[in-house]
């Protein structure tokens, strides 16, 4: 008898993995849609995914860890995650997927556009086969938001207060002005994400979510205009040169920076 291959797409709350569940929908009856959950979400994301449910007509499984961030944040002495130390992604998000996978032969969905050059960071497990329905269907960007649009279920709401990834509220990802804009939309979370951070006069012991810029130091007002003056020009040189990239993804602030390590896919996609 032949082994049943099972099909899966996680979704992050970002844009793309929501169009990929969307699109995918009448494509994969028996897909198995999963949300690994950080507990340390943003809110919208939870009220997101519930919508998104709703449109699908089914279940979106949610992985716990065993463990949760502050257990291994525990474990490894404080030393908080960076690009270059993701054991976030690692224990929090890829391995309850990958237990929930198990040994079976699985087929991935992941949701990189067609317009999109990037890997990023996904499980490699053997009995795990990605695919990149959107790359074989050439859905761009435009596409994407077509999808989202046509739904009605739209872009994620935490874009509306200029956050522009899912994933945790504290995530080494965003950008200084994303910080910014936590602490004025949301500074119970800021606080919280403050108080993960730990100076000390000890050498390797201090550990902050921005190298060289503790939050108590960001959110200083003289710093806070400092950020907010060099967003507004960066915006308005990439508008100037923006060639190919899109308007409205430079004012969002979600302009792609080839330069910078490439955030985990299934955190932010
Ligand atoms: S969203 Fe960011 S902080 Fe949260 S698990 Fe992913 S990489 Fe880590």
């Amino acid at each position: 008898m032949a082994t049943k291959i099972r099909h899966i797409l996680s979704l992050s709350g970002g844009k793309d993995s929501t169009a990929l569940a969307l699109h995918m929908r009448d494509r994969i009856p028996d897909m198995e849609y999963v949300f690994c959950d950080t507990g340390k979400e943003l809110r919208e994301t939870y009220e997101y995914l519930n919508r998104v449910e709703a449109y699908l007509g089914k279940k979106i499984i949610r992985l716990n860890a065993e463990a949760g961030f502050d257990h291994w944040l525990k474990v490894f002495n404080g030393y908080l995650p960076s690009a270059n130390m993701r054991w976030c992604t690692k224990l929090l998000k890829l391995r309850p997927f990958e237990n929930f996978v198990g040994d079976e032969q699985v087929v991935s969905y992941v949701g990189i556009r067609a317009d999109e050059n990037r890997t990023g960071y996904i499980s490699t497990k053997p009995n795990i086969k990605a695919v990149f329905p959107f790359k074989d269907d050439k859905i761009d960007y435009e596409g994407v938001l077509k999808i989202l649009r046509d739904s009605g279920i739209g872009m994620p709401p935490y874009i509306n207060w200029g956050r522009t990834h899912s994933g945790c509220f504290f995530c080494f990802f965003q950008k200084k002005i994303e910080w910014v804009r936590l602490l004025e939309t949301y500074p119970e979370e800021f606080e919280k994400a403050q108080a993960y951070e730990k100076i000390s006069e000890k050498a390797g012991k201090t550990f902050t979510w921005i190298q060289g810029l503790p939050l108590s130091e960001l959110r200083k007002p003289e710093n806070i205009n400092k950020i907010k003056h060099n967003y507004e020009e960066a915006k308005s040189k990439a508008a100037k040169q923006r060639d190919n990239r899109r308007l409205v993804e430079v004012l969002a602030g979600m302009e792609y920076d080839d330069s910078e390590p490439a955030p985990c896919l299934i955190c932010q996609l």
